[in-house]
C-alpha cells in the first residue's frame, strides 16, 4: 500500500503516525506540496486550525491540498483537520473563508469551548460497530449543520434532546470533532483504511 500522509505543520500529527504504525501501515509526514505525490490517503491533525491554515498558506499548501480534496482523494480531517475541510466554519478570526474546504458541512470552531475545555464521552458508532467508542474531546467543534451528500456517523446528546454532530462522512471525506489518535481505540484508523482502498479519485496516484 502507498503511504499515507500526516500534515505535520502542528498539532497532533505524531499520535497519527503512530496509530497506522501500530496497523502497519507506512505513513509519511507532509511539510511541502511535493510531499503529497504518491500518497494514497491524507490525515489533517487536531491543533490549531488557525495556525494551521497560516503555516500551510506560508508553505504553499493551500492550493495543492485543495485540489487534493476536490479530486475525491481520501481525506481525514480530526478536530482542527475538520475545521479546515468544513465549507463554512463560526467563529473563525479571519471571517469564516474555508481554508482548504470541499466538505459540505458548517462548523462552529468552539462549540463546546465556551462551557468546558476538553471532556470525554463514550459515542455508539454503528458503522464501527459494538463497544461504544471513547472520544477525545479538546476545545473541539461541532457540526452545525450538513449537506445532502453528508453522511453522520455520531452524535453526542444535546440540549433539548437535539443531537450534536461530531462525525462524518462525504464520499473519500472524513471528519471527526475528536481525537482518536489519543486513545487506544483502532477502529477510527481502521474504517480511514477501508475508504483508502475503496476510493477511486478522479485523477490517478502518481
Ligand atoms: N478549536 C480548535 C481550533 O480552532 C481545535 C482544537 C483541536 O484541534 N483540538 O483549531
Amino acid at each position: 500500500m502507498n503511504p499515507i500522509g500526516v500534515l505535520a505543520l502542528q498539532g497532533a500529527f505524531r499520535e497519527h503516525i503512530h496509530m497506522l504504525e501500530r496497523l502497519g501501515v507506512p505513513a509519511q509526514e507532509v511539510r511541502k506540496p511535493g510531499h503529497l505525490e504518491g500518497l494514497a490517503g491524507l490525515i489533517i491533525p487536531g491543533g490549531e486550525s488557525t495556525t494551521m491554515g497560516i503555516v500551510a498558506e506560508r508553505w504553499g499548501l493551500v492550493t495543492p491540498l485543495r485540489r487534493w480534496v476536490r479530486e475525491g482523494r481520501p481525506t481525514w480531517g480530526t478536530c482542527a483537520g475538520m475545521i479546515l475541510l468544513a465549507q463554512q466554519v463560526a467563529g473563525q478570526k479571519e471571517g469564516g473563508q474555508p481554508v482548504i474546504g470541499g466538505l459540505d458541512i458548517a462548523v462552529n470552531r468552539n462549540y463546546f469551548g465556551r462551557q468546558v475545555d476538553s471532556f470525554e464521552a463514550d459515542l455508539s458508532v454503528p458503522e464501527l460497530g459494538a463497544p461504544p467508542v471513547r472520544a477525545v474531546f479538546i476545545r473541539a467543534p461541532a457540526v452545525t449543520a450538513v449537506g445532502p451528500g453528508v453522511e453522520v456517523l455520531a452524535t453526542l446528546p444535546g440540549q433539548e434532546g437535539r443531537p450534536v454532530i461530531v462525525a462524518v462522512r462525504q464520499g473519500a471525506i472524513l471528519a471527526t470533532a475528536f481525537h482518536p489518535e489519543l486513545t487506544d481505540d483502532l477502529r477510527w484508523h481502521r474504517l480511514f483504511l477501508q475508504m483508502v482502498q475503496e476510493a477511486r479519485p478522479q485523477v490517478p496516484a502518481e
